[in-house]
């Protein structure tokens, strides 16, 4: 008899390697992979480029509600087997990751409409299970009934590091100092927003992975799936 395919829900803190330890996890598995961010972000995208957004970062909630039917979000595979964030048909992967769209995220993350919105999304993305997700209210709000929930950490300093070297390899330009500082705004955003703040699920195991290495994170990982999936 083949196996039930569970829920798994990771969430934590920005750049804590939740995306990469949920992606590989995914890829082991055979399940399908989902980065709530990167929706979190093509909203936020969508607001910067129809100016939704003022010169102080502060974003138009109203105007961002009313447009919410006409955002089109999807994710094309890569034959690589990685997946490419899509917003209104355009492939917009590496414009999402850019600081632009960092520093104006989270407050449009912040907004109910857009919360309600992606939410709705994610929950059917998720039916039948067979599904991984990675974001900040996975555990809380999108499956309170997932069988594996993580919570992920990191110290700012090493979560900045991380999202600092990244950003380099990619050739996105940056100082570690801005870096640190949108981990440390983004954190405190994240954790005090009304809406399903950034916490941990009574029910998901914590994770401080700021002295493993990818390697021993997927280890670690699979002995939690395993466990879950009753394998
Ligand atoms: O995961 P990532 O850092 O790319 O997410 C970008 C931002 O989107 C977060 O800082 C957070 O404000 C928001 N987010 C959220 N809920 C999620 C996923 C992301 O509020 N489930």
């Amino acid at each position: 008899m083949e196996n039930k395919k569970i829920t798994v829900a990771i969430d934590g803190y920005s750049s804590s390697g939740k995306s990469t330890m949920a992606r590989r996890l995914a890829a082991s598995v055979g399940y399908r992979y989902i980065d709530s961010g990167a929706m979190y972000r093509a909203v936020a995208l969508y607001a910067l480029e129809h100016g939704m957004i003022d010169a102080e970062g502060k974003p138009d909630s109203n105007a961002i509600a009313s447009a919410l039917p006409d955002i089109e979000i999807d994710f094309a595979l890569q034959t690589d087997g990685s997946q490419h964030t899509v917003l209104d048909g355009k492939d917009v992967e590496s414009e999402i990751r850019r600081l632009r769209v960092s520093e104006a995220v989270s407050s449009v993350a912040a907004i109910p409409a857009v919360r309600k919105a992606l939410t709705a999304m994610q929950k059917q993305m998720g039916q039948g299970g067979g599904i991984v997700m990675d974001g900040r209210d996975i555990g809380t709000a999108v499956f309170p009934d997932a069988e594996l929930k993580i919570f992920v950490n990191a110290s700012a300093e090493t979560r900045a590091q991380r999202r600092f070297k990244e950003m380099v390899e990619k050739g996105i330009p940056a100082t570690y100092q801005e870096v640190l500082a949108n981990v440390a705004h983004r954190d405190h955003i994240d954790t005090t927003r009304a809406e399903s703040p950034l916490r941990r699920a009574d029910n998901a195991i914590a994770l401080d992975n700021s002295a493993m290495t990818p390697e021993q994170q997927d280890a670690w990982l699979m002995v939690q799936f395993n466990k879950a999936a009753g394998l």
